[in-house]
């Protein structure tokens, strides 16, 4: 997608602070963080959010969890983390490529806003 900012990112056309990176996934901080720790993990490939990966590609989908998963051990959040993925307009989705949040480094908070 010509005009997706996270597409630009995986171009390396916008500049990130990667933390992993596979062949099919990209894991960088998060430029506004609201923890200690805040990682969001994109598949390469552009779907616009879950419901799209996940009607789209069965492999990737389960990858990005495992993926996710795997960015929380390196981040050392033994003591507990959060996976999000905001989608569409009411779960406040504002970039339109989808991500899952890797949330961790204190008590998170339940239920969200
Ligand atoms: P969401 O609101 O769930 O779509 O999440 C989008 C996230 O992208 C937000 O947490 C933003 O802070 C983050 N973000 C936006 N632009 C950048 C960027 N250039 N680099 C890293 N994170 C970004």
């Amino acid at each position: 997608m010509t005009n997706c900012l996270f597409c630009k990112i995986v171009a390396k056309e916008i500049p990130s602070a990667k933390v992993l990176e596979n062949s099919d996934f990209l894991a960088f901080r998060d430029i506004d963080p609201k923890a200690p720790v805040h990682v969001l993990v994109i598949p390469k490939k552009h779907f616009e959010d879950i419901a799209e990966l996940s009607k789209g590609d069965n492999v990737l989908t389960a990858g990005l969890m495992k993926f996710a998963t795997e960015v929380a051990e390196i981040e050392k959040l033994e003591k507990g983390f959060r996976i999000v993925l905001n989608t569409g307009q009411d779960g406040g989705q504002s970039v339109q490529h989808v991500h899952a949040h890797v949330l961790g480094g204190r008590s998170l908070t339940w239920p969200p806003g």
